[in-house]
């Protein structure tokens, strides 16, 4: 039996263990491969990684030891160490390799939240990959997801904005990224075609709250171009800040979609195999 974990503090309430296992039993791997959560604490770090090779084939990570973990692995992939943290180690040959597909789970839910709910033709769905060039996006938040979101972004050639409550960090995030920084009372100057929730307000139990108040929205509010919100926070759904949005006219994404495809990323990095995504989805929307 082949085990994978994901560790966290707190981690009771991933839904990676359930999204995971559907993915193994959709590809009727379930008597060979096996998913949990695992609770490590800051302190215990160390320990739980000079055993995790003898025990495990794999591992997600997540707060807070997405950057901490890196200095216990053999390799970091480029994109990864780009970021500057990682959400993913395999095992391979012996070697602890880490990866991180915050990015690339982030893009995929972005392009395909902007297909379904923009109803494009064939042309137009290629061309959305270049949506965003050269287009004002603004980035609400300076965590380890939020430079994984900024990463993304470059990729797809966007101009990049960066807020966050604490303005420094901010301000490093922009320049790794070539981004500006804006501190709050600068927000109602850019007209962004796209804004990100890469914060933990909006999240149970912060449900009412959201980093962007009513009026910036209505400020925001262009009645030319369509404009796109994306919330990196799941549970709840439909966040305060996507309500926010959709009532200034803004077409809204939740954040399903990153986790699902995050975690795809990271089975397929694992086993070798295309993911079951929409095993995967539903094991995800369950539990929502
Ligand atoms: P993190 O490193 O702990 O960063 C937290 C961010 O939230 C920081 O920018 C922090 O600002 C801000 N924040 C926290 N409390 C705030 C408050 N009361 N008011 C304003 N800002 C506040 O966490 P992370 O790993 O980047 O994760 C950020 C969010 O993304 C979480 O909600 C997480 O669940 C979500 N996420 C989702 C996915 C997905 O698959 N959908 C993947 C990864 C992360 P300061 O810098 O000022 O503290």
């Amino acid at each position: 039996m082949k085990r994978y974990c994901v560790i966290g503090s707190p981690i009771a309430h991933s839904l990676s263990p359930a999204m995971h296992n559907a993915a193994f039993a959709a590809l009727e791997l379930n008597k060979q491969a096996h998913y949990e959560a695992v609770e490590v604490m800051p302190n215990e770090l160390e320990n739980f990684m000079s055993v995790f090779a003898q025990q495990y084939a794999g591992m997600n990570v997540t707060i807070p030891h997405k950057e901490a973990v890196m200095k216990y692995l053999d390799e970091v992939d480029d994109c990864a160490r780009t970021i500057g943290a990682v959400n993913t180690v395999k095992v391979d040959g012996g070697k602890l390799i880490g990866y991180n597909t915050d990015w690339s789970g982030f893009t995929a839910a972005l392009l395909e939240g902007i297909q379904q709910k923009s109803h494009l033709s064939a042309n137009e769905q290629t061309s959305v990959k270049t949506i965003f060039q050269h287009k004002p996006v603004l980035v609400v938040g300076a965590g380890g997801a939020a430079r994984a979101v900024c990463f993304a972004l470059s990729q797809l050639g966007a101009q990049l904005y960066v807020t966050n409550r604490t303005i420094e960090k901010a301000q490093k995030l922009a320049h790794d990224f070539r981004g500006v920084a804006l501190s709050h009372d600068k927000l109602a100057s850019i007209e962004p075609s796209l804004v990100v929730n890469v914060t933990s307000l909006g999240m149970n139990p912060h449900e009412f709250e959201s980093p962007v108040s009513v009026s910036l929205w209505q400020k925001w509010k262009h009645s030319k171009i369509t404009q796109y919100s994306f919330d990196c926070v799941y549970n709840p759904l439909n966040t305060q800040f996507l309500k926010d949005s959709i009532s200034a006219g803004f077409v809204a994404i939740t954040g399903d979609g990153m986790l699902v495809h995050q975690g795809s990323e990271s089975f397929e990095l694992f086993t070798g195999k295309k993911a079951p995504i929409e095993a995967m989805k539903k094991a995800v929307v369950v539990k929502l």
